[in-house]
Formats: C-alpha cells, structure tokens, sequence
C-alpha cells in the first residue's frame, strides 16, 4: 500500500490536489534518482528542457522557483547552472528525496512542502523564473496553477510549462504507446482526460498576464531510443510565456 499523504498537511492545503496522485508519487520516491526506474523518461529529457531554459532566458545567476519539484531532477540541474533554485511540492516522499540526493550531489535547493496557490500568497512576485514541469496534468484545477506562477513570478519575469496535449494521436502516443508498448512511462501515469491542449494553457496564461513566447515539442524516436526538441505539438510539449 502507497503510503498516504499526511492529514494534517491536506486539511490545511487547497482543494487542487488530487490524493491519488500524491499516494502514486510517494510510493515511487524511493526509485526517483534511478535511471531506468520510473522515473527514466524524466532522466531522459532533463538535459532538453534544462537546456530549453538556459538558451531562452540563461539561468545562472537566477532566482528560480520550481513547482512540483518531486525527487528534484529539474530543480538539481538548473542549481548546477547557477541558479538560486528553490524546489516546492505538496508530497512529503519526493521532498525527502530531493533532500538527500541534492545534499549527497553538494548542490543547494531549497525545498519546501508547499502548492502554488499556498506560496503564491506567501511569496508573490519573488522570483525570476518559475517552472511547472509534468505537473499541470496530475491536479484537478490546472488553471489555477498557472493563476498562481503568474502573481510568483517578477513582472517581466518568465515562467516555462511542460505537459502533453490532448487529442487522439497524443492518446496513442503518449498512453497507448508511451505506457504500454513501450514501457517508457509507469502505466497509469497519466489520464487523458487531464490531459492540456497548447490552446487552453496558452489561454490561460493569457487571462492572467502571461503572454506567449514560445512553443516547443518535445518527441521521441523509438528507433534511436532518443528525445529530441522541435517540431509540432501534438504530443508532448514545452511552453515559455512572460509576465507583461
Ligand atoms: N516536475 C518534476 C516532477 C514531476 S512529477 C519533473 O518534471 O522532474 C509531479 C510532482 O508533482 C510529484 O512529485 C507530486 O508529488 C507533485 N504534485 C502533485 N500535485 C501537486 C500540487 N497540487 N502541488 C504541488 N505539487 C504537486
């Protein structure tokens, strides 16, 4: 049995939390830092996005806030870049995690059990940069997320979402496919229906100040076994907007 979230911390925390999900993520957090765990495909396409970040907006030197950070894979290399990263997520397990790895890889995060909506109203406009990886799909209310990265970041701050969109080729590739003809992510990992089209993420951004720079797939080629960046959106993607 996943062990579960503690009550005291969901009684205090916002309704935008899906227990099922936080459970699911704990009891895969002792396998965070495994490279062909569950975790893999996160490994895999690091590198990318970290670099994605870097060439658009440079990140040493920046604060830098990364929301739901889990076992701290992104927050851990953007740190190694130079940046002032601070890590939150609303599970205990990851957290613990992140800790320890980024202690044993000598690296400075400061993490913290926190929502976006909770930190948003503790600690409005901090930050240069915000990002909200592979999240935006695993909460009932995505959009208020995105409501919250918008009052974190600086004005003029940038903020960089990745999730998968939804349509029937993402379901075959990214569910059928990706879960379970290929194995590249744990089955059950993702829903479709909470799954994000770029038009709905960038509306919802736009509705909040967040204008749209950038949007960038993310593929992968079963052949070469790799991940690349570019191209069309229709599965995975990245998406870069900036508060006005
Ligand atoms: N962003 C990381 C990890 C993604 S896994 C990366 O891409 O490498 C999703 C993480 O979000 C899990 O650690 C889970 O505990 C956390 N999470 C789920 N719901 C959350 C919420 N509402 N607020 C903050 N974190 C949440």
């Amino acid at each position: 049995m996943p062990k579960r979230p503690s009550n005291t911390f969901l009684r205090a925390a916002p309704a935008n939390v899906d227990p099922a999900e936080l459970a699911r993520f704990a009891s895969l957090s002792p396998i965070w830092w495994d490279r062909q765990g569950a975790f893999k495909a996160l490994h895999d396409i690091n590198g990318l996005r970290v670099g994605y970040i870097d060439e658009r907006v440079g990140l040493a030197g920046k604060s830098v806030l990364d929301i739901g950070c889990g076992g701290g894979i992104l927050a851990e290399a953007m740190a190694a870049l130079g940046a002032a990263v601070t890590g939150i997520d609303a599970g205990e397990e990851p957290l613990t995690v992140a800790k320890h790895h980024a202690q044993a890889s000598g690296l400075t995060v400061d993490y913290r059990r926190s929502t976006a909506e909770e930190f948003a109203a503790q600690t409005p406009g901090a930050f240069d940069i915000v990002t909200c990886m592979e999240l935006l799909e695993h909460v009932p209310h995505p959009s208020s997320i995105v409501a919250a990265c918008a009052r974190l970041v600086k004005p003029g701050g940038d903020l960089f979402f990745a999730t998968l969109n939804r349509n029937p080729k993402s379901w075959l590739f990214a569910i059928i496919g990706a879960e379970y003809l290929l194995g590249l992510v744990p089955r059950g990992t993702h829903s479709y229906s909470r799954l994000i089209r770029p038009s709905e993420l960038q509306a919802w951004c736009e509705g909040v100040g967040l204008s749209l720079r950038d949007r960038c797939g993310l593929h992968y080629n079963p052949f070469l076994k790799r991940y690349f960046l570019g191209g069309n959106t229709h599965v995975n993607y990245l998406m870069h907007v900036r508060r006005l």
